[in-house]
């Protein structure tokens, strides 16, 4: 289990490492899914992801950020997901 502070921290570090601007980090209670984006840079994340272990964690947080580049799981999206987080779901 980490703070919502520490997981708002981890965003920001894979946001610079994966290049990529973010706006607003919200953590709130998510019925359906891990987490959400909005193009503008907005991120929602499940406040149960605090609880997830740091690798799933990472996954989810990557896997975000780099839709604000990339909207669909193209080629692109795939090949960067795999390259920082070591697999590509
Ligand atoms: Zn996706």
């Amino acid at each position: 289990m980490i703070t919502a502070e520490s997981f708002k921290q981890s965003v920001l570090q894979w946001a610079e490492t994966c290049n990529v601007e973010v706006r607003e980090i919200h953590i709130r209670k998510m019925k359906t899914k891990w987490a959400s984006c909005s193009s503008r840079g907005r991120l929602t994340f499940d406040r149960a992801l605090l609880r997830q272990p740091k690798n799933q964690r990472t996954r989810i947080i990557v896997h975000e950020l780099l839709h604000l580049k990339y909207p669909n799981h193209g080629k692109m999206f795939k090949a960067l997901l795999k390259a920082y987080t070591g697999s590509a779901e």
